[in-house]
C-alpha cells in the first residue's frame, strides 16, 4: 500500500507536545521525518521544537490552520532555518520518493468546496481587492495565508508525485474533501498522510489505488502504516468516525482503526 518503508515517521498534530514524534524519531534514527501540521508553539521555534529529531534524520512539514494565529506564533512556524523543508504547494524528493504538500484549510473567503465555486482564485487578484488597511506585511492578511487556494492545488495538479501529504482530510473521512482525493488521483498518488482530525486510522479504496493514512493528535504512524503511537484521543474519535461513516456518504473501501481493532 506504500512506496515508502518503516523507517519514515508521520507526525500528527503536536499542539505543544513534541515529546512523541522526537522520541520515535530519535529512538529509530528515523531518516525522513514529516509533520502534519497545528504545531501551538508559544516560546520555541518549530526548528528548535523539533532538535531532537532533527538530529535523527531530514524532518519537513506542512503548516496547519492554528499556525497562523497571532504574529508571534507565525514566526515561530515559519521564521527559521525549517522553512526551506515546507512542503506546502510544490514537489520535493526525498530518498527518491515524490511527496507534494497542501498545509493549510479550506477557508469560505476563498473556497470552501462544500460551498460551491471558489470566491478567490489567486492571491495576487485577493490583495488587489482588500483595502490597504488588512495588508498584513505587504502581502495578505495573516489568516487568509492559512487558506487552501485553488491556484496552489491547479499547480499541484500539473505535476506527478508518489505521496501527498495535507494538513485537511480527504473524503473517506466524514470532515474530509473530495477535492483532496482528485488532486491525488490526477498527480498518480498512491498514498495520502494527513493530520488535522486527531484520529489514528487507514482507509484502503476498493478501487486498490489509493490508501489514506490519518495520523491522530501528537500520534506517530510510519511509513508502512503502522501506529508507533497513537492518537492522544484516538478512543473516542474512533467511535465518531465509525458513527459518522455509517451514517454518511463516503467512497467504497475499508476502514481500519487500530487503537480499538475496528476494520469495517
Ligand atoms: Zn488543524
Amino acid at each position: 500500500m506504500s512506496c515508502l518503508d518503516a523507517h519514515w515517521l508521520f507526525g500528527g498534530d503536536p499542539h505543544g507536545g513534541f515529546d512523541p514524534i522526537n522520541s520515535i524519531a530519535s529512538l529509530t534514527q528515523s531518516p525522513v521525518t514529516i509533520l502534519l501540521g497545528d504545531y501551538g508553539l508559544e516560546a520555541q521555534s518549530l526548528a528548535e521544537a523539533l532538535e531532537p529529531a532533527r538530529g535523527a534524520g531530514d524532518v519537513y512539514w506542512i503548516p496547519g490552520n492554528h499556525d497562523y494565529e497571532s504574529d508571534a506564533v507565525y514566526d515561530l512556524t515559519f521564521g527559521h532555518k525549517l522553512a526551506q523543508h515546507n512542503l506546502h504547494g510544490c514537489v520535493t524528493t526525498i530518498g527518491g520518493v515524490r511527496v507534494a504538500g497542501l498545509g493549510g484549510h479550506f477557508q469560505g473567503r476563498v473556497w470552501h468546496p462544500r460551498s460551491g465555486k471558489p470566491r478567490e482564485r489567486t492571491r495576487a487578484k485577493c490583495l488587489a481587492t482588500i483595502g490597504k488597511g488588512n495588508v498584513w506585511r505587504e502581502g495578505l492578511p495573516r489568516k487568509l495565508r492559512a487558506a487552501i487556494w485553488p491556484e496552489d492545488v491547479a499547480a499541484l495538479k500539473e505535476q506527478a508525485a508518489d505521496v501527498l501529504v495535507t494538513h485537511e482530510a480527504p473524503s473517506c473521512h466524514p470532515l474530509g474533501f473530495a477535492v483532496i482525493d482528485d488532486l491525488a488521483r490526477a498527480m498518480g498518488v498512491g498514498l495520502i498522510v494527513h493530520g488535522h482530525t486527531h484520529l489514528t486510522y487507514r482507509f484502503d479504496a476498493a478501487e486498490g489505488d489509493l490508501t489514506v493514512l490519518g495520523v491522530g493528535l501528537r500520534g506517530v504512524t510510519d511509513g508502512v502504516g503502522e501506529a508507533r503511537v497513537f492518537g492522544a484521543i484516538d478512543y473516542g474519535k474512533a467511535k465518531q468516525l465509525r458513527q459518522a461513516s455509517a451514517a454518511g456518504r463516503r467512497p467504497a473501501g475499508r476502514f481500519h482503526v487500530p487503537v480499538r481493532g475496528w476494520v469495517w
